[in-house]
């Protein structure tokens, strides 16, 4: 009945009742602003049409829609959550059954049987109600009953959506949306045997399709050749398809009766139930590899139509996007992106910044405002998305962006220069890499190293630990890519918010936890083989290793000596080993003369030693920007630091980077070369910009400024400002 035509809600709510032998059938659909109306209705009184409304988490039907959870309820009205209206005339029914309308995560209504007698409803009349809420789902977001769920004539005004940085940059188009293809609505099917036969090509053919458009991914020396970064991507995928044993259960509802598509969608639905509560924002980026498997495969089904081409330079808003998803989509030519729920650690983030695509995260509300052709500015630099932006304000970030490309054009010309100040000091500019697709940004920017590899990363992406000979290989290629330039490996890093699936252990304050270099120690099998496969690695060239989270010299001493232990073991020997540690945890800084002794480089870790400095979680969004690195009491810490490493071992001094976010912005860079930093480690997008606003600092001319700016206190903590001044008077890129 669905299938053909406009659905007749009255009708289907009659066939619903008397199909379950229940007094009472009645859709709720959502309205704009948390609302619930009831729209139509066979055994509550037609009057209240329209009329019975209730808030999302307001009575059983409330809550239904607000856990997206199957209530099954003998003796309703005594529920806790029961709201009564008298308009309806309910009074007289006691069981009760409501069943979430929802489609691609979104909830769109609640649909609910009542029954005179109490009773619970047995399972195969739940499964029966949902599969009619997944046909209703599509009514309701087809244009149905929810049709009053735009935003009216809020939808052409302007609109800004504050977020998080992704991946810095701008970008100006017309929005695209994902998920949201054309989709047949074919949803049951007679002939189980069939089905099941068209969901075992389509996942082959997933599969497939998937190799395919991750050995293409562009740029990087190492990627379409060996397959290293498919294989990272691809390893998280096999962990969620292994893991969740999702193919076993699209199989068992198609056997109940649903076409391979629907049954696809009902379980993906089912485990995205279960995971919304998960906070960990590891475990959430498996939410995304999930919901893009989910829509993959449904497309491979021939569900969904082909996606119509994407206008150049488009901006794509999510709600969530998955590795593959956006590969996609930037082969599609997409310009930029906005994710609703995204975090700067995430696949989509990491991958984002690799392809130097701008994109947002954290937007909340934006789909709801957004429709697809509306033209959108993903300021990602500010964290930001201008909906239907003004003429003046588009107009703005025109010539943002026709300034940006000939600062560009002009960085290019820098790449094979080295970084040095107007003045000849030199400072050496390292990159950050976590991925081997990154690894291609040594040579496209010119960095003289990689000053931090992030050795857990990989481990991410695959959601678990390699063994000994595949880190050896993929360490090897690093110091391949590298080609003799120096590269200091991070022991494993994992904890905090970088956790493994299944390893969350139950902390109050994670970040102060378990993690990092306290985890390589308790469990030292763990970092043995880690830095056996490191000492493979080298195979006979020199090798440095630091280690992160050091809160005491006993700490470094115990890590080297595991490193120095396995060295004794391995054949050939690297060239070198150098051993450093990172400097994150700020008790380090009353354990400098016996560390310097000991460490031959210290890297400074700014983020963590930043949140550790002010005790500010850096993951907690209200606390961004509150505290700056250009402040008193870092710059403090940080000379001091310096200070003692020049003087250390005799005056032959211990070299000293900073490797954490800090580095990368060309204001907070100018102020660490200003107070002595001569090496700075971080993303590649980072390295041409600082190295054009260096190239143009008379550093003899800023020292004396920004010892002047220190010496008069802001009380508020950050002295930003001031030296931002500065730096504008001068005409610098800042
Ligand atoms: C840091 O803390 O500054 C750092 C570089 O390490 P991570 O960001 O990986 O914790
Ligand atoms: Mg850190």
């Amino acid at each position: 009945m669905m299938a053909h035509g406009a659905a007749p809600l009255p009708e289907l709510v009659q066939l619903v009742a008397a199909e379950l032998v229940s007094e009472v059938c009645s859709v709720y659909a959502a309205r704009p602003g948390e609302i619930l109306e009831l729209v139509a209705t066979q055994g509550l009184n037609p009057q209240a049409v329209g009329r019975t409304r209730l808030r999302v988490g307001e009575g059983i039907v409330g809550l239904c829609a607000a856990t997206t959870q199957v209530l099954n309820l003998p003796d309703a009205q005594n529920h806790p959550a029961f709201a009564y209206r008298p308009e309806t005339g309910e009074e007289p029914f006691a069981s009760m059954l409501a069943v979430p309308v929802r489609r691609a995560s979104r909830s769109l209504g609640v649909l609910v049987v009542q029954n005179r007698a109490p009773r619970r409803y047995a399972e195969d009349e739940v499964e029966a109600l949902e599969t009619v809420a997944m046909l209703l789902a599509e009514v309701l977001a087809g244009g149905g009953a929810a049709d009053g769920a735009e935003e009216g004539v809020g939808a052409t005004v302007p609109r800004v959506f504050a977020g998080a940085t992704l991946a810095s940059g701008i970008a100006i188009g017309p929005v695209v949306l994902h998920g949201n293809r054309p989709r047949s609505l074919r949803l049951l099917a007679d002939d189980p045997a069939a089905e099941l036969a068209r969901l075992h090509d389509a996942a082959q053919r997933m599969q497939q399709g998937l190799d395919e458009l991750i050995a293409g991914v562009p740029d990087g020396p190492t990627t379409g050749s060996d397959g290293s970064a498919s294989r990272e991507v691809l390893d998280a995928y096999r962990l969620v398809a292994a893991d969740a044993g999702w193919l076993r259960r699209v199989a068992e509802a198609i056997r109940g009766g649903l076409s391979a598509e629907a049954a696809v969608q009902r379980v993906a639905g089912e485990l995205h139930d279960r995971m919304r509560r998960i906070t960990d924002p590891y475990l959430r980026e498996r939410l995304a590899d999930l919901e893009d498997l989910a829509r993959r495969l449904v497309a491979a089904l021939g569900g969904d139509q082909p996606r119509p081409p994407v206008p150049a330079g488009a901006i794509l808003l999510a709600r969530r996007l998955g590795p593959a998803e956006l590969l996609d989509w930037h082969a599609a030519g997409i310009g930029g992106i906005v994710i609703e729920e995204a975090s700067p650690a995430g696949h989509a983030a990491i991958l984002a910044r690799a392809l130097g695509l701008p994109a947002v995260g954290g937007s909340r509300g934006m789909l709801d405002a957004a429709g697809p052709g509306d033209e959108a500015v993903v300021d990602a630099d500010e964290g930001q998305l201008v909906l239907r932006p003004e003429v003046e304000v588009k107009q703005v970030y025109l010539r943002a962006l026709q300034t940006r490309s000939a600062l560009r054009a002009g960085w290019a010309a820098l790449r094979d220069r080295p970084a040095a100040t107007a003045d000849a000091v030199r400072v050496k500019l390292m990159l950050n890499v976590g991925l081997s697709m990154e690894l291609g940004q040594l040579d496209t920017t010119g960095a003289e190293g990689i000053g931090l590899y992030r050795t857990e990363i990989a481990m991410l992406a695959r959601g678990s630990i390699a063994d000994v000979a595949e880190q050896a290989a993929s360490y090897a290629r690093v110091l391949d890519a590298a080609a003799g330039r120096p590269v200091l490996f991070r022991t494993l890093d994992l904890g905090a918010d970088k956790l493994l699936p299944g390893s969350a252990p139950e902390e109050e304050n994670p970040a102060m936890g378990w993690r990092s270099l306290r985890v390589g120690l308790d469990r030292p099998a763990l970092l043995r083989r880690q830095l056996r496969a490191l000492l493979l690695a080298a195979a006979g060239r020199p090798l440095s290793v630091m280690f992160p989270m050091v809160a005491t010299v006993g700490e470094f001493r115990a890590a080297r000596a595991l490193l120095l232990a396995e060295a004794g073991r391995v054949r050939p020997q690297p060239e070198s080993i150098s051993v450093g540690t990172m400097l994150e945890v700020p008790a380090l800084m009353w354990q400098l003369d016996e560390l310097l002794r000991e460490a031959d480089f210290v890297s400074v870790g700014s983020n963590d030693l930043l949140q550790f400095l002010f005790a500010a979680d850096r993951g907690t969004p209200a606390l961004f920007n509150r505290y700056d690195v250009l402040s008193q009491p870092m710059f403090s810490l940080l000379e001091r630091l310096l200070d003692a490493a020049r003087g250390a071992r005799g005056g032959a001094g211990v070299p000293v980077s900073l490797c954490g976010e800090a580095a990368s912005r060309p204001l907070e860079a100018m102020a660490l070369v200003g107070l002595g930093f001569t090496t700075l480690s971080m993303p590649g997008a980072a390295i041409l910009p600082v190295k054009a606003l260096l190239a143009r600092l008379d550093l003899a001319a800023f020292r004396p400024v920004l010892a002047a700016i220190r010496r008069n206190p802001s009380g508020s903590g950050s002295l930003r400002e001031p030296i931002a001044v500065w730096a504008r008077e001068q005409g610098l890129p800042v």
